[in-house]
């Protein structure tokens, strides 16, 4: 009954500011013939790729929105719309080192990273290695902090029927001793 009042404010202020936030992204990317396909920076060989205004990275475009919405900073169509020059063919890696160093402006650490890529055809897993360090390194992270997964449709909806590449992420933050 006689708790100590500087107590219960500090425990109010670290609900209203938590150290640690998660954010949640999915993308997906109707695939056709004579485009890349590009998956965490990766160019895997295949005779389709993602149809988009960007290198239409899904995974990359995924843990974009899971970052930004880790920090309640938007969704990754706000940071680069698809109606900007700018970004046509653009790198997604471009992208996620932009997102990068809006966290680090707001205060905010990444911690881990894990996602999960749909794909029917080829087989991701070969390439996952490549894309945990090429991630990794556009985020200032080591490779084991993203995680990726994959897996097919099963033959039903758009990805296992082939006609699309689809990722979901999650990650998670942390404020930074700075901020
Ligand atoms: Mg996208």
């Amino acid at each position: 009954m006689n708790r100590p009042q500087g107590i219960c404010m500090a425990h109010r202020d670290r609900l209203r500011d938590p150290a640690y936030r998660l954010g949640i992204g999915n993308d997906l990317h109707r695939l056709a013939p004579g485009r890349q396909l590009i998956l965490g920076g990766v160019r895997i060989p295949f005779e389709k790729g993602p149809v988009g205004h960007s290198d239409g990275d899904a995974l990359a475009h995924a843990i974009c929105d899971a970052l930004l919405g880790a920090a309640a900073l938007g969704d990754i169509g706000r940071h680069f719309p698809d109606t900007s020059p700018k970004w046509k063919n653009a790198s997604s890696l471009l992208f996620l080192r932009h997102v990068r160093r809006l966290l680090d402006q707001a205060g905010y650490a990444i911690l881990n990273i894990d996602s999960t890529i749909g794909l029917e055809r080829p087989k991701v897993a070969p390439h996952i290695p490549r894309m945990q360090k090429k991630l990794a390194a556009t985020l200032g992270l080591r490779p084991h902090q993203v995680s990726i997964k994959a897996k097919t449709g099963e033959g039903v909806d758009a990805v296992g029927r082939g006609e699309a590449v689809r990722a979901d992420a999650i990650a998670l933050i942390e404020r930074s001793a700075k901020s």
